[in-house]
Formats: structure tokens, C-alpha cells, sequence
């Protein structure tokens, strides 16, 4: 249900939802809180803001004269200012309806009436939010800093899961491309240590199953990590979660389950690279989608092997192809990531060519994610270093899209009736 709020000022237009109330000022700005009253972000002219737990503020927006997409870490005082913004806002419509200074009246008169009469409803979503502000998500901040060490990167559609940090770094930290780890030696929770962060996350209400949907086993290639260990790490993950049964497949029951059990999670979802993947056989990944296992992010970045060798990506194509097959005969679903652009001109047909090949042999369907993601190239890498060495020169923005349309348009599913979603991935608008 959506409620306009009309006063002299103009109009405001709130809309709670089970996870999430966004109240939008004459069509902009628009701010997006949780249930509980943290401000999620804002849209502010046309710049969009992305508020993260740790507080960080990533603004997004396009260059008005040529289009390009601008991406900024707000830094303070500018971030206090933003936030604070918003608060003050949402309090200004608080009052407004205190002092019945509106007329306020859902948008929909044709919608089931809510139990509720409209006021009653507005207040319940506004006053968690009167009951936040920059203090205290600051505050929240510092205990999610002392729980996780920095979450360096999540796929898309995990940004609001819990992360469940049982690994930092990544076991083989060789590409030549990724600055996620580089800094960071890779290290193991031992069960107790896991125990003791489950026991400290689960008990944080910004972590709460209300608010997030599902676990995310992290960081990089946690699934790494010897089936004997993974299994008793699920069993770990048992002490403190609960899961929707898996025999509910339908999307249509797995939310009615959730709704009479708000306490549940959706699954389990977690990073693995190809090599570690490649060495794990079906009755393991079979072994893990019993315990909850949902979801596996496999950064395939090219098909090409020549390619693969020249970023030093641990897996081969083919053993990347065998071990999406085997997770997918063992039930489980996959997130593919391949890089728009990486190998620049070099590598750029074979690339693409190879690319939309091995996907394609992937024989990907519903419940699975291709994310394409454009390469950056950071700098002070070895593959900086590398393809400036073989002159290799980076693809345009307008080459990056070419080549994603070329990938894009040559996939297809093993049921065309069942398709794998595509999505885009840019690692630059990542906030946990
Ligand atoms: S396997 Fe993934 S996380 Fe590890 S170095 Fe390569 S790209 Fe980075």
C-alpha cells in the first residue's frame, strides 16, 4: 500500500513494506529506510546515495555531459550532511501528521483496506525512523567494524544477506587482476572462533532475518576449504540459523514459509574458485545443498584459456565448465561472472567468442545468474604492468558496451522456457 500525504508544502508519497518504507518528496528526493529506522539510501536530484552497515555513503550518478558513470565515496562533512538530511526530512512529515496538518490517504482505493487506519500505519513506519540518526549509525558502525573485517565484495544479489565470515582472503590470491585480497593473508575461523562471530552477528538487529534475506558464506572461496571442514561448518551454521526446507522450490511457497517463519533464512550462498571447484564431485556439492547450500559465484571472467593464462585465473576453462555441471547435477544453482573487457584489444575476439561458448556449455537455466562485469583496471597491479608490457590497450566505454551486447545476445539456456537471469555486476557500487 502506497499513502500520499498532501499539505500546503506538497505532496509526500510513503511506502512501507515488509522490509523497507521509502518516502519520496514530490517525486525527489526519495529515501529508503529499513524497518527498524537505518536510512538505506536517497535519491537527491540526480545523484543516488547507497548507505552501507559500515556507514560508508557511495555516490552514483551520470555526467550530464557525456553520460559517463560517476561513482564517489562520500567523505565527512558531506556525509554527515546527507544523512542527516534525510532524518530531518522524514521528521518534518512526522509532524506534519502529529499536528493533522495533512490530508493522508492511501493511493490505491481499490486495495484491500489495511487493518489499520492510514495514520496509524504511518506512524509505525516513521517512528523507528524518528528514533534514528547520525549518532546512532555511527554507533552501529563501530560494532559492525569490531564483528567483520572489511567485507571486500559480495555478488549483486547478496548485498543484503548476513555475512557469515568464516574465511578473510582467499586461498589462492594469484589473479593478476584482483585487489579484493591482496592486502589480506587468508585465514580460517576455527569452529569456535565461528561460533563465537555467528553468536556476535546473530545477535546485531541490523544482521536480523527481518531485514536480510539469506546467508552468505564468505569472504573469497570459502567453499575452498575441505569437504570434511565445509560440513562441519554447516553444522555450525544450523546452531544459529534456520532455513527454508528445501523440497519448497516455488518462489510463491518459499515466501508464504518465510512469512510464518520470519526467523527463516533462504539458503546459503558463498564464492568458490574454479580450481577448488573442479576438485569437488557431485555427491559433495550434493552432500552441501542438503545442509542449505543455495547459490555458488564462480568468476569464470573469460572462456578463453589463452586469456585465463594471461590473468593467471587458477581453473582452466574446461575444468570451470565440468564443475558448474557437476553443482548443477547436484541440484545447486550458479552465479557466473565473466569480465566485459579484460584482455582489452588483445584478447577481445577470442574473448568474446570463447566466452559465450562456455557459458553456453554450461547449460545454465531458472535460478541461475550470468553476471557480466565490467574489468577495471586497477592500478599498481600486476596485470597493469603485464598488458602494458605486450601492449595491450584497455577497451573504450563504448567498446566495454559492444562487447557486453555481443556476450549478452550469444547466450542461450538449457530450457530456452527457463532462462538464466543476466545481470550487470560493477565491484565499484559495492557496500555491505
Ligand atoms: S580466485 Fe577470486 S578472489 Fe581469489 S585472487 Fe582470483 S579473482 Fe581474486
Amino acid at each position: 500500500m502506497i499513502y500520499r500525504i498532501v499539505s500546503e508544502a506538497g505532496e509526500v508519497v510513503v511506502s512501507p513494506k515488509a522490509g523497507s518504507v521509502s518516502i519520496a518528496y514530490n517525486g525527489n528526493p526519495v529515501d529508503y529506510f529499513d524497518r527498524d529506522g537505518r536510512l538505506l539510501g536517497s535519491q537527491v536530484g540526480n545523484r543516488h546515495y547507497c548507505r552501507g552497515l559500515d556507514n560508508r555513503l557511495l555516490e552514483k550518478y551520470r555526467r550530464p555531459e557525456d553520460g559517463e558513470r560517476v561513482r564517489n565515496e562520500v567523505q565527512e562533512p558531506a556525509r554527515q550532511r546527507i544523512i542527516t538530511a534525510a532524518y530531518e526530512r522524514a521528521g518534518i512529515v512526522a509532524d506534519m501528521l502529529n499536528r493533522n496538518l495533512t490530508e493522508c490517504k492511501p493511493t490505491h482505493p481499490n486495495e484491500i483496506a489495511p487493518l489499520l487506519p492510514p495514520r496509524d500505519v504511518l506512524a509505525s513506519a516513521l517512528n523507528p525512523i524518528l528514533a534514528y540518526g547520525y549518532e546512532r549509525l555511527c554507533l552501529e558502525a563501530t560494532e559492525l567494524r569490531r564483528m567483520y573485517v572489511p567485507v571486500g565484495i559480495l555478488p549483486p544479489d547478496q548485498y543484503l544477506s548476513v555475512v557469515a565470515q568464516l574465511t578473510t582472503g582467499c586461498s589462492y590470491n594469484g589473479c593478476t587482476f584482483c585487489n579484493f585480497c591482496r592486502s589480506r593473508r587468508f585465514a580460517v575461523k576455527s569452529l569456535d572462533e565461528f561460533r563465537r562471530h555467528l553468536s556476535e552477528v546473530t545477535s546485531f538487529p541490523a544482521t536480523s532475518a527481518r531485514l536480510r534475506k539469506s546467508v552468505f558464506l564468505g569472504d573469497g572461496n570459502a567453499l575452498s576449504l575441505p569437504q570434511k571442514t565445509l560440513l562441519e561448518v554447516f553444522g555450525v551454521l544450523h546452531e544459529f540459523f534456520s532455513f527454508v526446507p528445501s523440497q519448497l522450490r516455488e518462489a510463491r511457497e518459499r515466501y508464504a514459509y518465510r512469512k510464518s517463519h520470519p526467523h527463516s533464512y533462504e539458503g546459503v550462498f558463498s564464492f568458490v574458485d574454479g580450481r577448488a571447484a573442479w576438485k569437488k564431485t557431485v555427491d559433495d556439492f550434493r552432500a552441501l545443498k542438503e545442509q542449505h547450500l543455495r547459490r555458488v559465484y564462480l568468476g569464470l571472467e573469460s572462456g578463453d584459456d589463452a586469456l585465463l593464462a594471461f590473468v593467471r585465473k587458477p581453473a582452466t576453462r574446461s575444468e570451470m565448465i565440468d564443475a558448474v555441471r557437476r553443482m548443477k547435477t547436484a541440484g545447486l544453482n550458479v552465479g557466473v561472472i565473466a569480465m566485459v573487457g579484460v584482455g582489452g584489444d588483445r584478447f577481445a575476439a577470442a574473448h568474446v567468442e570463447q566466452t559465450i561458448d562456455a557459458i553456453n556449455a554450461m547449460e545454465l537455466g531458472d535460478g541461475d545468474i550470468v553476471y557480466l562485469s565490467d574489468f577495471v583496471n586497477h592500478r599498481g597491479l600486476p596485470y597493469e604492468r603485464l598488458a602494458r608490457e605486450r601492449g595491450i590497450r584497455d577497451l573504450t566505454g563504448l567498446e566495454l558496451k559492444a562487447q557486453r551486447d555481443e556476450i549478452r545476445a550469444g547466450l542461450h539456456w538449457k530450457d530456452p522456457s527457463e532462462p538464466a537471469q543476466v545481470a550487470l555486476y560493477d565491484i565499484r557500487e559495492f557496500v555491505y
